[in-house]
């Protein structure tokens, strides 16, 4: 791959030169360079940042429990004399990680919960999560899987692989099969030419999704070899996780483009990050600039409760003021949908703000977001709802503390139906 020329430097000087001076354009284009020349250490560190003695603890503390790696693609993005820099706050460990926060569990999504065989989550019924590696480019401060990402930085073993296929080639209720990790695109490409042609071959499997960062952190990595790669096994979707319009460098540009060129549509997963992107501003910049890049801004997530990621965390009206900012004042392609992926497995939930003023059997009362109020007649005929259940004719609020009243009374996180399907596939339940 030909190196990007960079706005601001001169032809032939790219973006590694003055942080990796002996770097060739060659070297700093190649994948692999990249991630064998991640910076892994405190010592490496030092290359990229200037860190306070305080903050040169903290470090030390937070790699006692979880690892650094950051690309050298990434780390120069980061501005050095910016101790706020919001590339930084991705990539630098700090002490916050170490504390740990009330609610922080090291699973809050469940993976490993509903997880048929080991490395795949099978959750919603038509779809599973199946992970290909547990390698990612970089070490993002916020991950939620952080549990599992980096472990080992290895592909699972062909048997575990092959276990993975059989449970998705056995249950034909799964059309939509999503490859992650780690990083799905931290493997080989004949790894994932292996996997994608042994999961078209199935005929209930209709579309699949690679979950990657690579297009933010990597984009060396899309590579015209990748991209006719997968042209061969399409529907393919591609959804990334840019989360600050910083992030869109022409190098993060050109890789979405290569990708949407090669027929992937391309969907966004940004995590609401306090002090990175938790301001309206923003998101509108990064939304706008995604779309610019044929990216579809897909997702808006609420920052998970994994462990050591507490300070990232912003109260859930931020984002649903984010979006009361989006929502009409610019495109409807522009607005992702505004999640918390809820504790205990449940999945995703969208929250957002409320637009419905009042009902009545006959009208919904609507506001828009100019505040400007309207009203839609509803059609004829309707059959009213009781207050009461029709099966034994108690009213619904004289049933306190259960289902969603307990929880509103703090007296349970989460609620699973004893008869929901995917209990039953859980390892402990055979
Ligand atoms: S790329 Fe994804 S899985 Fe890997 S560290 Fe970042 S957030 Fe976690």
């Amino acid at each position: 791959m030909k190196s990007e020329s960079v706005p601001g430097l001169a032809a032939g000087v790219h973006r590694g030169s003055r942080a990796w001076p002996g770097v060739t354009g060659g070297e700093w284009d190649d994948w692999r360079w990249q991630v064998s020349n991640r910076i892994a250490s405190i010592e490496q560190l030092a290359r990229v940042v200037s860190l306070s003695p305080a903050e040169l603890h903290g470090v030390e503390e937070c790699l006692k429990t979880f690892r650094v790696a950051i690309t050298p693609y990434y780390a120069s993005l980061i501005d050095p004399l910016d101790p706020h820099c919001p590339i930084r706050q991705q990539a630098i460990p700090t002490r916050a990680e170490v504390s740990q926060g009330q609610d922080d569990s090291l699973d809050p999504l469940f993976e490993d919960t509903d997880s048929p065989v080991p490395g795949l989550t099978h959750r919603y019924p038509d779809r599973v999560l199946f992970i290909v590696t547990d390698q990612c480019s970089m070490y993002c401060r916020h991950c939620t899987r952080r549990r599992m990402a980096g472990q080992t930085d290895h592909a699972p073993t062909r048997d575990q692989l092959e276990a993975r296929l059989d449970y998705v080639r056995r249950t034909p209720d799964i059309r939509d099969v999503v490859l992650s990790g780690g990083d799905a695109l931290l493997v080989s490409d004949a790894l994932l030419d292996y996997l994608l042609g042994e999961l078209r071959s199935m005929p209930h499997v209709e579309i699949i999704r690679l979950a990657t960062r690579t297009p933010v952190v990597l984009p060396q990595r899309i590579t015209p070899e990748f991209c006719r790669m997968i042209r061969k096994h399409h529907p393919v979707y591609v959804n990334t996780h840019f989360n600050h319009p910083n992030e869109l460098t022409e190098e993060a540009v050109a890789a979405c483009e290569r990708l949407a060129d090669a027929g992937a549509p391309l969907g966004n997963q940004t995590v609401l990050l306090r002090g990175v992107n938790d301001c309206p501003h923003v998101m509108r910049r990064l939304m706008h600039g995604l779309l610019k890049a044929r990216v579809r801004p897909y997702y808006l997530y609420q920052c998970d409760l994994s462990r050591g990621i507490q300070h990232f965390r912003t109260p859930t009206s931020r984002g649903v003021e984010i979006i009361e900012h989006l929502r009409g004042h610019t495109s409807g392609l522009a607005v992702p949908a505004y999640c918390i992926d809820g504790p205990g497995g449940v999945g995703k939930i969208p929250v957002g703000p409320e637009y419905v003023l009042s009902r009545s059997p006959e009208y919904l009362v609507l506001r828009n977001y100019e505040g400007a109020i309207t009203s839609y007649r509803e059609p004829p005929p309707y059959v009213a709802g009781g207050e009461r259940c029709e099966t034994c004719g108690r009213r619904h609020e004289e049933q306190p503390g259960q289902g969603i009243a307990a929880i509103l009374e703090g007296k349970r996180t989460s609620l699973e139906p004893a008869e929901m399907e995917r209990r039953s596939r859980r390892p402990q339940a055979k």
